[in-house]
């Protein structure tokens, strides 16, 4: 069995890799394990030397890195050169932080000394999507490291070729070899890998399907996972929103990799008042986004990943539309080669419809009404999903409290589009998924947090 690479501007077939035998993989995980027995021992001082390094070499790649995402799964290469430098500022935040996120903690009990220590656990599977080839790997990368664990990658069967890259930069900063390894398998055989005796914790970045096949598997050995899933997250516009700036960010957001993000904004949920012009402004700045060759600087929305997906989210859109949902921009596949979906506008989208129920991962935009910020909040939450959130409005302290005590998600933004940030935890809860990445809590995910109590 072999994985493709194809790139979806043109349709060509960029490599074909032959995947690793379950042997082949088996005796990875056994170097990779064997690799641990060491690193487990190194101190902060150089694991951060060489996170340090790997933020380097990431930095002094990151043409040929953008490059590569783009023709394995259509990112605009700007946004892709954003996406390496983003990488590297993750090494660097988990090398100047980690030795402090997990130091001893003293604790005061009967004993002469008794403290919390973290302990490195082994070695951690990580499958990774296609979306943010690089990103999503570094985030999980960087902190179990850090924390002294070692990791197997199986990353989305796409984009083999950014999985062995990760893997050479690895290497090329000075990493013990088989720290890091990448093993190109597709997702039909990941449970034995799960099975593994000497795999000690998943985490999977990807569908609310995947997450819970792979749940279901580590939870039957008692493994720890952590699952970072899809979403369908609400916009809400209240109706003393600055709507110009408010159309502005909700734009950028659902665009975010030509509208593939986990964290794009889907749902845009409007106060009737308001609505209209709000829609025309949208709409105004929706049809300004250029759609093109990934490789062009001034496009903005690339080709989707690959054409299933383009078909499968042309359904959404279908069917929301056969229910009652009315398209005012887009909504056409484009004549000519390459996987492209327009920018696409939903309004009237109501339950029911796939746009309301269901996760659109792609350009597409769903507007749906709302009497008022009542009825908006409870929209936002009429979902199974509860990854970001956002709520428009001039008044902050409005703003703060509907984002702290009424949207029901991992992160709530007020005025600001939906972003990941290394010093801030990334995660979400519901179907969107359990467990925390980035910051001090995301590096505490993957150790034994250890008693230590001396008589
Ligand atoms: P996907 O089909 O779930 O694939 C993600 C990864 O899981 C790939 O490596 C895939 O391998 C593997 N996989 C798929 N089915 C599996 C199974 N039954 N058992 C084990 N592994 C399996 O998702 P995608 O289409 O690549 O990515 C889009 C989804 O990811 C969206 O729902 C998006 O919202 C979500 N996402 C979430 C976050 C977050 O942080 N919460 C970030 C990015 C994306 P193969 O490629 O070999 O099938």
């Amino acid at each position: 069995m072999s994985l493709k690479s194809i790139n979806p501007y043109n349709g060509k077939t960029i490599k074909t890799y032959k995947e690793h035998s379950l042997k082949e993989i088996s005796d990875k995980i056994k170097e990779t394990h064997e690799a641990w027995l060491s690193w487990r021992k190194t101190d902060f001082k150089e694991r951060a030397l060489l996170m340090q390094n790997l933020s380097a070499a990431l930095k002094n790649s990151k043409e040929s890195l953008a490059k590569m995402m783009t023709e394995e799964m259509g990112k605009p290469y700007k946004a892709g050169i954003a996406e390496v430098e983003k990488c590297a500022g993750v090494c660097d935040y988990y090398a100047t932080h980690s030795k402090d996120f997990l130091k001893d903690q003293l604790v005061d009990t009967d004993a002469t000394k008794s403290f919390i220590s973290f302990q490195p656990l082994g070695v951690v599977l990580a499958i990774m999507p296609w979306n943010f080839p690089l990103w999503q790997v570094f985030r999980f990368l960087a902190p179990s490291l850090m924390a002294g664990n070692c990791g197997i990658l199986k990353h989305a069967s796409n984009v083999s070729g950014c999985a062995l890259a990760i893997e050479n930069l690895v290497i090329a900063a000075g990493f013990p070899a088989h720290v890091f390894q990448s093993i190109l398998v597709s997702s039909k055989k990941v449970n034995p890998i799960i099975e593994n005796p000497l795999i000690k914790a998943v985490t999977l970045t990807g569908s609310t399907f995947a997450g819970k096949m792979v749940a279901q598997k580590a939870a039957s050995l008692i493994k720890k996972s952590v699952l970072e899933l899809g979403g369908s997250d609400p916009y809400l516009i209240l109706e003393d929103a600055d709507l110009d700036l408010a159309a502005e960010i909700c734009v950028n957001s659902r665009l975010i990799n030509s509208g593939q993000s986990c964290i794009s904004a889907k749902r845009f949920i409007v106060i009737k008042t308001i609505e209209k012009e709000f829609i025309r402004l949208f709409k105004l700045k929706m049809s300004k986004k250029i759609m093109g060759n990934p490789l062009n600087d001034k496009t903005d929305i690339g080709p989707q990943a690959r054409e299933d997906l383009r078909e499968e989210l042309h359904q959404q859109v279908k069917k929301s539309i056969k229910k009652g949902a009315k398209c005012v921009l887009g909504g056409v596949i484009p004549k000519g080669k390459g996987a492209f979906y327009p920018a696409t506008i939903l309004i009237n989208v109501k339950k029911g419809m796939p746009a309301y129920d269901e996760e659109l991962f792609g350009p597409v935009a769903a507007i749906i009404s709302a009497k008022n910020e009542e009825e908006a909040i409870k929209i936002a939450n009429d979902t199974s999903f509860g990854l970001g959130s956002a709520v428009f409005t001039k008044d902050l302290i409005k703003g703060e409290r509907i984002a702290k005590e009424e949207l029901q998600a991992g992160s709530a933004f007020v005025n600001e589009l939906v972003k990941s940030d290394a010093r801030l935890p990334f995660g979400g809860i519901n179907q969107s998924g359990y467990g925390r990445e980035l910051s001090a809590f995301g590096i505490h995910e993957f150790v034994n947090i250890k008693t230590v109590y001396v008589k």
